[in-house]
């Protein structure tokens, strides 16, 4: 999932303040897992803005708010709603808030979170990073834990010589990733994966801006 976090708001407040009426936006997805852009949030958001004297059109929380046919098809209903909207308020990630700005394209469109990283949520409202987007997955090689992401320094072929106690010597309070890789192929009778060294990683798969097609790749002959 994508972890978003609020904005504070009186930021937000300064950022919106040329404008008078708003239409709220969420996603049902991500967001309302973070509890940054479910119906609470946006009510929550609805209330704020109503005490600063402005109006709310309408709230909506879109199924999945990085989907933008299906959120397009979605707000039909409100359309009445947005024809009196000045301004576009995405309460989701950042790809949610671009929906908006192909869905909306004659009106402006403002996030009210931040994007922070691709990850799980281990217990409620807590969040680990999980995948840094490499494009290149080597998890299979790991017994499942990434190191681009759990290992600070993103080393590919085992600890670093400041490991302490199993403890990581960025951040004393995290396991090290390499420790933590160790015991997990020695549970799943695969210590043996460590001996074949990784190559470098070739970051240009995380190239930007990229597109996939994935029905064009399905519709590929056969070799
Ligand atoms: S190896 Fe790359 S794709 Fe796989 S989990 Fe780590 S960052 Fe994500
Ligand atoms: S102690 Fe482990 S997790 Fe931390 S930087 Fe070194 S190898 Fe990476």
């Amino acid at each position: 999932m994508i972890v978003t976090q609020k904005r504070d708001r009186t930021k937000l407040l300064e950022t919106i303040k040329d404008y008078n009426s708003f239409f709220l936006v969420g996603c049902s997805e991500c967001a309302a897992l973070c509890a940054t852009g479910g119906e609470p949030e946006l009510l929550e958001m609805k209330e704020l803005l109503e005490s600063e004297g402005k109006k709310v059109t309408g709230t909506f929380v879109a199924k999945t708010g990085c989907q933008v046919l299906g959120t397009k098809i979605e707000l039909k209903p409100s359309k009445e709603a947005l024809a009196e909207t000045e301004c576009i308020l995405v309460m989701s990630c950042g790809a949610g808030t671009q929906s908006a700005v192909e869905v909306f394209k004659d009106k402006p469109v403002y996030p009210t979170n931040d994007s922070m990283f691709l990850g799980n949520m281990t217990r409620l409202q807590m969040f680990d990073q999980r995948c840094s987007l490499c494009g290149e997955c080597i998890l299979e090689k790991t017994g499942g834990v990434c190191p681009v992401t759990a290992c600070p320094k993103g080393l590919l072929n085992g600890p670093c010589g400041g490991t302490n106690e199993g403890k990581c010597e960025v951040s004393p309070d995290v396991e090290c990733a390499w420790v933590r890789i160790y015991n997990r192929l020695e549970k799943i009778n695969r210590l043996d994966d460590l001996k074949v060294i990784n190559e470098p990683k070739n970051w240009s798969a995380q190239n930007s801006p990229m597109t996939i097609n994935s029905r064009a790749k399905k519709e590929e002959p056969k070799k």
